[in-house]
């Protein structure tokens, strides 16, 4: 079973979420958000969404077992792989796992798109969203908590995809339709 893989990577408030949902739907790839998944089971009252809702409010990032097993579970559900990442991984242990499970399923990473603007854009969208969406963790101490969380556990990816080579830079300022120029280029 061959497939394809996109990972976009980048700070909370990136939009990340945005520039997958269109590169998903216009390539007819599944949109594969953790982040996404886990605000479900929180809103279904599962066993891991009751697990996952202190952690998310205070910024935190979910046990890396738990997340994966999400993942797995995702993945063994799809019937043709074409894959795109929005949010995961988030570690260096959920990035080797990552890459043993599309090696498993015969998918095949085609690149790591990292979004990225500055601190002080980020949190000025971060504090929109909230006004307009009312996510929970979007408060100002929950958010600085992410950008942190995102500088000590997320950031070395970038590395980690530099020397596979995977790793391309998306500037993130701009429109969505600028950013998603930037994204299609990338990925020809
Ligand atoms: P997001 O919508 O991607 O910003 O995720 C919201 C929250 O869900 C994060 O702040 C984390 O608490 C949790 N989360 C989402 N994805 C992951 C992941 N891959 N690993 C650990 N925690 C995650």
């Amino acid at each position: 079973m061959a497939g394809d893989a996109v990972i976009f990577l980048g700070p909370p408030g990136a939009g990340k979420g945005t520039q997958a949902a269109r590169l998903a739907s216009e390539l007819g790839y599944k949109k594969l958000s953790t982040g996404d998944l886990l605000r479900e089971h929180v809103a279904g009252n599962t066993e891991l969404g009751r697990l996952a809702k202190p952690i998310m409010e205070r910024g935190d990032l979910v046990p890396d077992d738990l997340i994966l097993a999400m993942v797995r579970e995702e993945l063994a559900g799809l019937e043709a792989p074409h894959v795109i990442f929005d949010g995961f991984p988030r570690t260096i242990a959920q990035a080797r796992a990552l890459d043993r499970l599309l090696a498993e399923l015969g998918i095949r990473l085609k690149g790591v798109l990292l979004v990225d603007v500055g601190q002080e854009e980020l949190i000025r969208r971060l504090l929109e969203r909230a006004r307009k969406e009312g996510r929970s963790d979007d408060n100002e101490a929950t958010i600085r908590r992410r950008l942190e969380v995102y500088a000590q556990q997320t950031q070395p990816l970038v590395s980690y995809y530099q020397s596979t080579g995977a790793l391309r830079h998306i500037e993130g300022l701009g429109t969505p339709d600028e950013v998603y120029g930037r994204v299609t280029g990338a990925l020809s």
